[in-house]
């Protein structure tokens, strides 16, 4: 095969150590550091080179390779994980991050994360002391639980549970409630990756307490129940009511399990949404053991948190997949800031899930109306949504600027190539942003750059 090679353009590209030496490439090291500039500029030279062969015309001058450099470094030193601004009104985006910190727990992730801390230490006895005390004491103390532990996620607390107190034996579950979460936890296959045979009982819509009762044998372990989380049935629906389902596995003595996903602990219901079930009912209820996420209404970092029977919650810890699936410093520094909120009665004042959730709708339109005055547009009806597979289709009435613009699709891609990125809706052919789930601290920067958007597009 021939291949087509211009010579002199091939000849006339600068050399790397022509680039590194002149001021432009000197000023790409200073900043961004010597080898990471000279990897670069050679994969540009070496992009250039291979292109020119190919027959393309590149613009591949000093200047040109320079100012392409200094664009992929900038991309490399600002990595891919950065903040954005969330103006989808989806206070738990999973794709966001969930919940956002607060203030409390960010200032202990910096103080435990920063130095040496009393992780594993006893300072009375001056010895080996347990990680899993930290967030203990307040959990019990927020749920009514005998005990509790915490790991990495809600996905590593059901397997745990299932694993330690159901490998080789059966669990029963309603076939209404054998759900996928999402992010590949679906119900069946963690049944499965944690030893327990699945037993599946009633119709996807209706499962008795006469339908628990009649699958138990003397291989069952316990009756389990999914919190359905991101889907809602309607219709002809019939769930067994909780204190159903620990009454018959009582009787029959087998155990009740609760994968309670999101586990808020306020009632959600004091804001017009729907009544998202609480740890501390089901433990009223009768439950054993319940599990729920720490990032999702719970407001705070990351974590799997059982809670329940002591006896139960001492052979979880004992069991190997705890090591594997333990949380780290961060995390429980972070969760035992989140739960003193509670504790001290703050939670709505200070986790920032909660204060969007009751964040008056007045106070949002408030704030759209006063984004509309500095960058044009109107304030229109919407709903936010509370996400996260929380309360299913569960919305808070809201007011948003809406922006009519000749793209929507190319204005949403340019206010993501922001920086901050920002992350907006389109809802009936407009860009909407929704003023409850963009932090305090962001409006102004968020109105710089949707002025800066309105400008490049005209
Ligand atoms: C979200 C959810 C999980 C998974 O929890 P993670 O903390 O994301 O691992 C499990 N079960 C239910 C019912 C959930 O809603």
């Amino acid at each position: 095969m021939s291949v087509k090679m211009p010579p002199d353009a091939l000849r006339a590209l600068p050399s790397v150590d022509a680039l590194i030496s002149s001021p432009g490439g000197a000023a790409l090291i200073e900043r961004y550091g010597r080898a990471p500039a000279v990897d670069t500029l050679r994969g540009l030279l070496d992009d250039a080179r291979t292109r020119l062969r190919g027959g393309e015309s590149v613009a591949a001058d000093a200047s040109s390779l320079l100012d392409r450099a200094a664009v992929h470094l900038h991309e490399e030193a600002r990595g891919t994980l950065i903040p954005v601004i969330n103006a989808t009104g989806v206070i738990i985006h999973t794709n966001l991050g969930r919940a956002p910190l607060s203030e409390d727990a960010l200032a202990a992730v910096r103080a435990v994360g920063g130095g040496y801390s009393t992780l594993e230490y006893d300072l009375e006895a001056g010895a080996r002391g347990s990680r899993l005390a930290h967030p203990e004491t307040l959990l019990c103390a927020l749920t009514g639980a005998e005990a509790a532990l915490v790991v990495n996620n809600n996905a590593a607390a059901t397997v745990l549970m299932l694993a330690t107190l159901a490998r080789g034996r059966e669990v029963i579950v309603s076939r209404g409630q054998l759900v996928e979460i999402g992010g590949g936890f679906r119900v069946p296959d963690i049944m499965a990756e944690s030893g327990a045979t699945l037993v599946e009982i009633g119709t996807t819509n209706r499962t008795r307490a006469a339908d628990y009762e009649r699958a138990i044998t003397e291989n069952s372990a316990a009756l389990m129940r999914v919190h359905s989380s991101n889907f809602k049935q309607i219709g002809f629906v019939e769930e067994t009511p909780i204190t159903a389902i620990t009454r018959v596995a009582h009787d029959h003595g087998v155990l009740a399990l609760d994968d309670l996903g999101s586990g808020a602990l306020l009632d959600t219901a004091a804001y017009g949404l729907a009544h998202e079930p609480l740890p501390q009912e089901s433990l009223q209820a009768g439950m054993d053991l319940v599990a729920f996420s720490g990032d999702k209404l719970l407001g705070g970092p990351q974590a799997g948190i059982l809670v329940g029977k002591r006896e139960l919650v001492e052979r979880l810890k004992r069991h190997p997949l705890a090591r594997a699936f333990r949380a780290d410093k961060m995390t429980l520094a972070a969760l035992v800031a989140t739960l003193l909120h509670y504790r001290k009665g703050e939670a709505l004042e200070q986790i920032p899930v909660w204060r969007m959730i009751a964040r008056p709708l007045a106070e949002v339109r408030a704030q759209a109306a006063a984004w509309a005055s500095q960058v044009g547009g109107s304030v229109v009806d919407g709903y936010s949504a509370v996400g996260g597979g929380s309360l299913p289709g569960g919305t808070l009435p809201t007011a948003l600027l809406a922006l009519n613009v000749s793209s929507p699709d190319i204005f949403t891609a340019t206010l993501r190539r922001a920086d901050p990125p920002v992350i907006a809706r389109i809802q009936d052919g407009r860009v909407v942003f929704d003023p409850r789930t963009v932090l305090p601290e962001q409006s102004d920067k968020l109105i710089e750059i949707i002025g800066r958007t309105l400008q490049s597009e005209s």
